[in-house]
């Protein structure tokens, strides 16, 4: 008996030194440091990993947001679209990363209108950006998909079922990564599209010098993507010279001003250059994008 044991505490101890062996070959299968919102805009969210649901136990966190809001890749990696059957059938995406992890999008639209109409189907353009094929290959915060209500979502408040899973395939808890993820100003287009323009509509002056303005911004107008949508948020942007700053008259007229006649308070849209969009600038901090019009609307 005794002999028996020291066998089987000796295959425990080899099984044991598979498991570590394993555990440091997979070491690179983690989520990286650095990744990018999965939804950009305003969002809330709860650690709902694990919750009872009618299909069993959570397997994600939903990120609840509005419907058409612009979905990003987390990080780098290959996409697979992935529809469920019928009017209703949930439209998903898998992004796998070369590491072996994959994240997970679910829900996503499949509305053409405003409302619920289920009309859209699980599509590029509806479901997907425009041109994302199975395979392509997309970079962290580049435009995937939209957020909707989907499958078993439908008629509910529209939101993101986001999951990280394992090499395994065992899903692990994506709280402590969101809390970590950088939320984007707006979403970087696939390579071949290249440069952007922002128009960001309905903002609110909050403060300016004499090479900056710093609004709280409302909508995003991001073209050459066609996107139009809702982005509270706090963003300085660059002022050179060159800048054209108008303010509108109360005839209807428009008069070039400096940029030190902005008031506090006061709303402003602000049009920038067309640039190559960047990590850096996706994130915009305070000065890294410029704008090339403002236009001051009063009170
Ligand atoms: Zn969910």
């Amino acid at each position: 008996m005794l002999f028996s044991h020291r066998t089987t505490a000796r295959a425990f101890f080899l099984l044991l030194a598979v498991g570590v062996f394993a555990g440091t070959t997979n070491a690179a299968a983690e989520v990286p440091e650095v990744t990018a919102f999965p939804v950009v805009g305003n969002v809330t969210y709860t650690d709902d990993f694990g919750d009872p649901r009618p299909q069993g136990s959570h397997e994600g966190n939903d990120i609840m947001s509005v419907r058409h809001q612009p979905a990003v890749a987390f990080v780098s990696g290959r996409v697979q679209k992935w529809s469920g059957s019928g009017s209703y059938g949930t439209c998903m995406l898998y992004l796998h990363a070369k590491n072996g992890m994959t994240y997970v999008y679910i829900h996503l639209n499949n509305d053409l209108g405003p409302h619920n109409d289920n009309d859209g189907g699980c599509k590029n353009g509806v479901s997907y950006a425009k041109g994302l094929h199975n395979g392509d290959h997309v970079s962290r915060g580049e435009l995937v998909g939209f957020v909707g209500d989907s499958g078993d979502a439908n008629g509910i408040q529209p939101h993101l079922h986001f999951e990280v899973r394992k090499p395994s395939g065992n899903a692990i808890d994506p709280f402590k990564y969101l809390n970590k993820a950088k939320h984007l100003l707006f979403p970087r287009p696939g390579a071949d599209l290249g440069e952007v323009k922002l128009t960001l509509k309905g903002s609110t002056v909050l403060s300016k010098t004499d090479s900056t303005i710093t609004v709280r911004t409302k909508r995003v107008v991001v073209q050459p993507l066609g996107l139009d949508y809702r982005n509270v948020r706090k963003v300085t942007f660059a002022v050179p010279p060159e800048t054209n700053v108008e303010r509108k008259g109360g005839t209807g007229t428009f008069s070039t001003i400096d940029i030190s006649s902005a008031q506090v308070g006061e709303r402003a849209r602000v049009t920038t250059i067309t640039f190559t969009p960047t990590w850096a600038s996706q994130k915009a901090p305070a000065g890294e994008i410029t704008a090339a019009k403002i236009l001051l609307l009063g009170d």
